[in-house]
C-alpha cells in the first residue's frame, strides 16, 4: 500500500503539519475517497484548538470534502469506484439510537463529526461512513463543490426551513463566508432579498450577488429599515456578534423568524416583541448528507457559487491562518491536485 500526505495536528493548539501516512483501507460500511479539494471552515478550529472534550490526536481536520470514491469497504451497496462525492460536517449516523429512530438523523447520539471524531479532508485520502457521503453533480468542480459541503448547506438548509416562501422579505445578516452564499440562495429562492453588513463599500457586491436592497448597519438602523419594507418574514443571522443579532430582531414581520446559524453562546432577546407579533428565534443545524445533495443540486442548477481563495495542501497551515484572520474573500479551499 502506498502513502499519502495529510495535514494533521498532534496536540491541542499544535501546529498543522504535513506528514506522510499509509493510505488507509475502508472498513465495513465505509468508502475511501480520493480527496480533490477541501474547504477550510471556522469550525476546524474545534479540532486545531481541542475545543471538544475527548478529541484524540493526531487528528486531520476538514469537513468540506470533495473527491472521488477510490475503494469500497465490505457491506456497501449503491456506491461505486469513480463516483463523485463529498462529505460535510455531519459525520454520519447509526440509524439505531433514539434520535435516529425518531427521524432526527442529524442529532444521532453517536455525534460523529468529520475531522473531529475521525480524520477529515486535509488529506489526499479519507475514509468516510456511507451515511455521511453525498453525491456531487457532474457539473460541479471539486473546488466549487467543497465550500458548499458546510457553508453552502448551512445557509441553504436554514433558509428553506425559515418559514419564508417566494416573494417574502428575507434578510441576510453578514456578508462573509456564509453571508455571501446566503444572499445568493435567498435571491435564487425568489425572496425579496435584503443584505445587511457593515460599510457602504459592501453594497455593490451585495447587489451583484442578488440582493434587492442593501442596509449599511454602520449608518442605518437595520430593524427600522426592515420595518419600512413591512418587516422580514425571516432574518438569517450568519454572524457571531451578539449585539448585531440583537439589533436586527426588531426588523421581524408578524410571524417572522430570526434564524441563527452563527455559533455564539448568548444574545439578548425581547420576549415582549416576540409575543406581541408571534415572532420566534430559532437555531438551525447545517444538515445531513441528503440535505447536502439538495444543496449541491440547487446550487448547480441556479448558479450559486462560493468565491474562494485556493491553497495547495502543503500550505494548509497558511490557509488555516488566512481563514482565521477573517480577511479571506470569502472561503478558503485546499486543493490536492499537484
Ligand atoms: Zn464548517
Ligand atoms: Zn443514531
Amino acid at each position: 500500500m502506498g502513502s499519502m500526505r495529510v495535514a494533521q495536528v498532534s496536540k491541542a493548539n499544535g501546529p498543522l503539519e504535513i506528514v506522510e501516512r499509509p493510505i488507509p483501507e475502508p472498513g465495513p460500511q465505509t468508502v475511501r475517497i480520493k480527496v480533490q479539494a477541501c474547504g477550510v471552515c471556522h469550525s476546524d478550529s474545534i479540532t486545531v484548538q481541542g475545543a471538544v472534550p475527548g478529541i484524540q490526536y493526531p487528528r486531520v481536520p476538514g469537513h468540506e470534502i470533495a473527491g472521488v470514491i477510490d475503494a469500497i469497504g465490505p457491506n456497501v451497496t449503491g456506491w461505486f469506484v469513480g463516483q463523485k462525492v463529498g462529505v460535510g460536517w455531519n459525520g454520519g449516523y447509526c440509524g439505531q439510537c433514539n434520535s435516529c429512530r425518531q427521524g432526527d438523523l442529524f442529532a444521532c447520539e453517536t455525534h460523529q463529526a468529520t475531522g473531529v471524531t475521525y480524520d477529515g479532508g486535509y488529506a489526499e485520502y479519507v475514509i468516510a461512513p456511507i451515511s455521511a457521503v453525498a453525491r456531487v453533480p457532474d457539473e460541479l468542480s471539486p473546488i466549487d463543490a467543497a465550500p458548499l459541503m458546510c457553508a453552502g448547506i448551512t445557509t441553504f438548509n436554514a433558509l428553506r426551513h425559515s418559514g419564508a416562501t417566494g416573494g417574502d422579505v428575507v434578510a441576510i445578516l453578514g456578508l462573509g463566508g456564509l453571508g455571501h452564499l446566503g444572499v445568493q440562495y435567498a435571491s435564487k429562492m425568489g425572496f425579496r432579498t435584503v443584505s445587511i453588513a457593515r460599510g457602504e463599500d459592501k453594497g455593490p457586491l451585495a447587489r451583484q450577488l442578488g440582493a434587492d436592497i442593501y442596509i449599511d448597519s454602520t449608518t442605518q438602523d437595520p430593524a427600522a429599515e426592515l420595518q419600512k419594507l413591512g418587516g422580514a418574514k425571516a432574518i438569517l443571522a450568519t454572524v457571531t456578534v451578539s449585539e448585531a443579532m440583537t439589533a436586527v430582531q426588531g426588523g421581524l414581520a408578524i410571524n417572522g423568524t430570526l434564524v441563527l446559524i452563527g455559533a455564539t453562546l448568548s444574545m439578548e432577546i425581547s420576549p415582549l416583541f416576540l409575543l406581541m407579533g408571534r415572532r420566534s428565534v430559532k437555531g438551525w443545524y447545517s444538515g445531513i448528507a441528503s440535505d447536502t445533495q439538495d444543496t449541491l443540486a440547487f446550487s448547480s442548477r441556479s448558479g450559486v457559487q462560493s468565491m474562494n481563495e485556493v491553497y495547495p495542501l502543503e500550505k494548509a497551515a497558511e490557509a488555516y491562518e488566512r481563514m482565521m484572520s477573517g480577511k479571506a474573500r470569502f472561503r478558503v479551499v485546499l486543493t490536492m491536485e499537484k
